[in-house]
């Protein structure tokens, strides 16, 4: 039986910057609930864990596989053309004319992903037990196949196409955002085994969740503290400083940021303050698009082809009485396994200067052609 006791409920309000109210509206009747994850509260660390609890799953079916193989050696591939019907129904897709739904024809295709966490189709609801407490896993995830060809990488990709996928996404991103219940949808992009993917074709992915996470909150506390954009201010600084600063175009800025987790850490961001990824004007789509293919090539390159993290930080969606928020994306290199500093203290270490790396960066893009 649940119960929700008002100091947890308090909890999760706070952390997860829902009100008490939406809290309570969708927690009645748990028996109705039909959850396919839990988000748990870890009591040591003052996070939460996303831990998978509605399927049965060896450990020999976990997608990576422990001994890091090479992904692209095993064979069938549930994201190349011809294998739609293994996927779940698409929900956009760029066809040819003529093509069907769900079959070969497609150029970019966004699909539920199918082994997710999250369900639109479960209540939004937390439920205590003693002294631990969790929340159900509303939320949706997604998947967005580049293309239909197995084997070009994003970075491998013409601007043309790049400004195809970032519309997509932008497209993905103003669809979830529809649905009153999403508070929060994180796009990313996971290359390579370090990077966790576990296909090896090329894809992003979507997931929407009806909180907002702590996880920027520095730029909640600065906008509290000065009145301010964080990244407005940053971007007057390193403008100034120039140590860090790799590339502007008209409407972009590529930074190695301040305090890079990562080596060769870079952020794309709009040069004027813009809260939300889905407010990004489509005459500004193919500019990104060069802008990132310039930073994803010259980062491979450099690094000879690395595993590869890649984010877009935006702005909650559906709530109100917020701090001001500044999209942008983030692409890290995932040149190491995080190991036992990183996660014990939370403090990473990172062996190569940001200002080193965006002078690598800046030089390598300056010799590629226009
Ligand atoms: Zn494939
Ligand atoms: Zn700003």
């Amino acid at each position: 039986m649940a119960l929700l006791l008002g100091e947890k409920l308090a909890e999760v309000s706070y952390y997860w910057n829902v009100s008490i109210g939406s809290v309570l509206k969708l927690s009645h009747d748990f028996e109705r609930r039909n959850s396919v994850a839990e988000i748990r509260k870890d009591l040591l660390r003052d996070s939460w864990v996303v831990i998978a609890t509605g399927r049965a799953i060896r450990p020999t079916d976990l997608p990576v596989p422990s001994q890091g193989k090479p992904l692209k050696a095993q064979g069938f591939c549930p994201f190349c053309e011809g294998n739609e019907a293994v996927t779940p129904p698409e929900l956009m897709a760029n066809r040819r004319p003529g093509t069907e739904k769900n079959t070969p024809g497609w150029t970019i295709r966004a699909i539920p992903n199918k082994f997710t966490a999250f369900s639109r189709n479960t209540e939004f609801a937390t439920e205590t037990n003693g002294i631990y407490s969790f929340m159900t896993g509303f939320g949706s995830h997604e998947v967005v196949v580049e293309t239909p060809e197995h084997d070009i990488e994003l970075h491998q990709q013409p601007a043309e196409k790049i400004s195809e996928i970032i519309e997509m996404l932008k497209r993905r991103h103003l669809d979830l955002a529809q649905d009153q219940r999403i508070k929060f949808i994180q796009t990313y992009k996971n290359k390579g085994l370090f990077g966790g993917a576990s296909l090896g074709h090329s894809h992003m992915q979507i997931v929407s969740l009806p909180y907002v996470p702590n996880e920027l909150k520095g730029l909640d506390s600065y906008a509290q503290a000065t009145g301010n954009c964080l990244i407005c201010d940053m971007l007057k600084q390193e403008k100034q400083d120039q140590v860090r600063l790799v590339l502007e175009s008209e409407n972009f800025i590529v930074i190695c940021p301040f305090a890079s987790r990562f080596a060769h850490e870079t952020w794309v961001i709009p040069k004027y303050h813009a809260r939300d990824f889905g407010d990004l004007p489509a005459e500004q789509i193919p500019e990104l698009a060069a802008i990132l293919r310039k930073v994803l090539v010259s980062m491979v390159d450099i690094l000879n082809d690395p595993s590869y993290n890649l984010v877009i930080n935006t702005a909650p969606v559906n709530v109100e009485n917020r701090p001001d928020h500044h999209w942008f994306i983030e692409v890290f290199p995932r040149l190491i396994v995080q190991a036992g500093l990183e996660i014990s203290t939370g403090y990473y270490m990172n062996l190569i200067s940001p200002e080193w790396a965006a002078e690598t960066l800046k030089e390598k893009i300056s010799q590629l052609p226009d």
